[in-house]
C-alpha cells in the first residue's frame, strides 16, 4: 500500500518530467481539427476535452484512488455526499427501495429522508448487527445496501463478508461500503463482496484539512462507465485542485493512518484507565464488543491488503466517549478544551472533537439517534498526528470540567447522584 500510495498516478509528465503531476486548472481544452472533421478514431484519440466530462489532474486522482484497491480508475466528484448522491442517482429509480445501516452520517440521512423521499425512493434503516433485521431489510428486494463500519459515530461494526453475501444470495442489489473512517488502509471492502467503495476524502485520504472530496470505487467497469455517465451530467466532478492536493494527500496516507490508529488505541486506553468517561469506544479496546470482528475484517499494519497477519491492526483515528454529567457535562468538556479542536471534520492532521448530536447528526430524527445511541452526551474525538501526550493533557481539561459540571448538576451520565 505503502507503494501504491506514492506512485499510482504518477506517471512523469511526458513533456516536462515533473514529478508531481501538473495542476490542469482548466475547465477547457482545445479540440484538435482532427477530432473536428476526421473520423472516429481520431476524437477518441483526443482524451479532455472539457472538465466536467474529465480532466487530466483528475484522472490521476482517479487511478490512485482505483489502485488503493486493485481496481479501475475511480470516480472522483466534490464532496462524500456528491459521491452517495451520485451512486443512488446512478443504480436507483423512482419506485425502488434503498437499505441503509442504521448508523451512518447525519447527511447520509438527511439525503434519503429530505432529497430521495420525495422522489419516490424509500429508506429502510436497518441494524447491521442483527441478521434477523438484516434478512427483513433484503426481502424488501432494495436495489443499494449501503453501510458504514465502522458506523459514524457509535463505531458500530457489520460483518461486511456475511451481509455481501446474503445481499448476492437473495437479491440484486448493490452493496456499497462507505469506508471514509478506515481507508483502503484499514479496510478493504472489495475484496470483503462489497460491490462498491464510497469516500468522503475529505477525512483521512486527503487528511490536511484543506479540501472536500468524495470518491466512488468499483471493479465493475459497467457500473464504472453509469458513475461516470451520471457524475458528467449532474455536474459533481472533482476540482482541478482539489484533486490535486488529494492525490498529494495520498502519498502519505498509510503513515499518517497508521500514526492516527495507534494514537487513538492509546488516547482509548488512557480514557479507559482514567475512568471518568463513560462509555469508551475504539475497536482496539478490549472492551469493545465487536473487537473479534474488528480483528478479522480490519487490515494490519504495513500489510497492504493482506489480512489475518498476526500483526497489529490498525482500528481508525476516531474515538468515541460520553462526558461524564450528560449534555451539560458535555457542553463544559468541550469548553474547557484549549488544544483540541471543536470541528464538523474527522481525519485530519489535527485533533478535532464534534458533538454529534447537535452537529453532525443534528438532522437525524431523535428517535432513531435515541436507538443507535447517539446520546447527547457523546462525543466524537478524531485522534490527529499530534504527539498523544498533548491530546490526553487536554482531555483531561475536559473530564476535570464534565466532573465538576456533573457533581453541580447531581447527574451522571443518564441518572442522578443517590
Ligand atoms: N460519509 C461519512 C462516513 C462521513 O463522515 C461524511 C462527512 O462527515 C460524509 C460521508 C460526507 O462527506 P462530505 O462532507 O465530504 O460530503
Amino acid at each position: 500500500a505503502h507503494t501504491v500510495a506514492v506512485r499510482a498516478g504518477r506517471t512523469p509528465d511526458p513533456v516536462t518530467g515533473a514529478i508531481v503531476p501538473p495542476l490542469a486548472q482548466t475547465s477547457t481544452f482545445a479540440q484538435n481539427r482532427a477530432r473536428l472533421a476526421g473520423p472516429p478514431a481520431a476524437a477518441a484519440a483526443q482524451q479532455f476535452t472539457y472538465t466536467r466530462a474529465s480532466n487530466p489532474t483528475v484522472a490521476a486522482l482517479e487511478e490512485a484512488l482505483g489502485a488503493l484497491e486493485d481496481a479501475p480508475p475511480a470516480v472522483a466528484v466534490r464532496s462524500g455526499m456528491a459521491a452517495i448522491t451520485t451512486l443512488l442517482l446512478s443504480f436507483v429509480e423512482t419506485g425502488d427501495r434503498i437499505a441503509i445501516a442504521r448508523t451512518v452520517y447525519g447527511g447520509t440521512v438527511r439525503l434519503a429522508n429530505e432529497i430521495l423521499v420525495p422522489l419516490g425512493i424509500e429508506p429502510t434503516f436497518f441494524d447491521p448487527t442483527d441478521t434477523g433485521a438484516i434478512e427483513d431489510a433484503l426481502a424488501e428486494r432494495p436495489r443499494v445496501v449501503l453501510l458504514e463500519s465502522p458506523g459514524n459515530p457509535t463505531l458500530e461494526l457489520a460483518d461486511i463478508a456475511d451481509l455481501a453475501a446474503r445481499v448476492h444470495e437473495g437479491c440484486e442489489a448493490l452493496v456499497a461500503v462507505d469506508n471514509t473512517f478506515q481507508t483502503p488502509i484499514g479496510l478493504q471492502p472489495l475484496d470483503l463482496g462489497a460491490d462498491v467503495s464510497i469516500y468522503s476524502t475529505t477525512k483521512f485520504i486527503e487528511g490536511h484539512d484543506a479540501t472536500l472530496g468524495g470518491a466512488i470505487v468499483t471493479r465493475d467497469v459497467r457500473a464504472l462507465e453509469r458513475l461516470r455517465r451520471v457524475a458528467k451530467s449532474i455536474g459533481c466532478i472533482q476540482a482541478p485542485l482539489d484533486a490535486w492536493l488529494t492525490l498529494r494527500g495520498i502519498t502519505t496516507l498509510p503513515l499518517r493512518f497508521e500514526r492516527h490508529s495507534t494514537s487513538a488505541a492509546a488516547v482509548a486506553a488512557w480514557l479507559e484507565r482514567d475512568g471518568r468517561a463513560l462509555a469508551v469506544r475504539h475497536p482496539s479496546l478490549a472492551s469493545f464488543p465487536q473487537r473479534h470482528l474488528a480483528r478479522r475484517q480490519h487490515l494490519a499494519a504495513g500489510a497492504g491488503r493482506e489480512r489475518g497477519a498476526a500483526r497489529r491492526r490498525l482500528h481508525g483515528g476516531v474515538v468515541t466517549f460520553e462526558a461524564p454529567g450528560g449534555a451539560e457535562g458535555a457542553r463544559a468538556f468541550v469548553d474547557a478544551l484549549r488544544f483540541i479542536l471543536a470541528a464538523e471534520n474527522l481525519g485530519a492532521a489535527e485533533t478535532l472533537i464534534t458533538h454529534p448530536a447537535t452537529m453532525t447528526h443534528a438532522d437525524v430524527p431523535a428517535g432513531l439517534r435515541a436507538e443507535v445511541g447517539v446520546t447527547d452526551a457523546m462525543l466524537r474525538l478524531s485522534v490527529g498526528l499530534e504527539d498523544p501526550a498533548d491530546i490526553t493533557r487536554d482531555l483531561a481539561r475536559g473530564l476535570e470540567a464534565a466532573a465538576a459540571a456533573a457533581r453541580a448538576e447531581g447527574v451522571v451520565a443518564g441518572g442522578t447522584w443517590a
